[in-house]
């Protein structure tokens, strides 16, 4: 038999507060009391990159597929864990590790061309190839930039910036 009290405090004491569940949520430090993993966000997600996390807690994974910012999650969700549609998605935002091809002095910009926003650019460096720069305020967090990277060198998170 599971104890969920124990399981729950247990994947709590684990939630690292840079990790990005979902969309709008408008309490992210009580999601794990309030969402019941019925799965309806994962069932209703337009690039279906909601999946099971710990304790079977649904959070998105850009190794599949980016978020549309499609608002489907929310809107198929039946407990109150969502903003309005009008509000700000999350304070996600990329970064990139010095495992990157560039970094690295091999040529590459899959992560730039697939950016919608154009947040990331290329720039010329003497005896280097051109390297990447993610402007921060173009990031909206939407991930596509992370399943196209060969190095797996992109990750997206709550990054704590200024306050932010
Ligand atoms: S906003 Fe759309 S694409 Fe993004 S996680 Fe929710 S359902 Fe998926
Ligand atoms: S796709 Fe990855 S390896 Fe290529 S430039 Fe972007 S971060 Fe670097
Ligand atoms: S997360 Fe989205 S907006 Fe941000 S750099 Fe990657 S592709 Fe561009």
């Amino acid at each position: 038999m599971v104890d969920i009290s124990k399981r729950r405090f247990f994947t709590r004491n684990q939630m690292d507060e840079s990790t990005i569940r979902l969309p709008w949520l408008a309490e992210p430090e009580r999601f794990i009391d309030l969402c019941t993993r019925c799965g309806k966000c994962a069932g209703n997600c337009e690039t279906k990159i909601i999946t099971k996390g710990d304790g079977g807690f649904p959070t998105v994974d850009f190794g599949v597929d980016e978020c549309t910012f499609c608002y489907r999650c929310a809107e198929a969700c039946p407990e109150p864990l969502f903003l309005s549609k009008e509000e700000k998605p999350w304070d996600a935002k990329a970064t990139i590790n010095g495992s990157c091809l560039a970094n690295n002095n091999v040529e590459c910009r899959s992560c730039g061309d697939t950016c919608d926003t154009m947040a990331i650019t290329f720039k010329l460096e003497i005896g280097k190839v051109a390297q990447p720069n993610i402007d921060i305020d173009e990031c909206t967090g939407c991930g596509a930039c992370v399943s196209v990277c060969p190095t797996s060198s992109i990750n997206v998170s709550n990054l704590q910036i200024n306050g932010r």
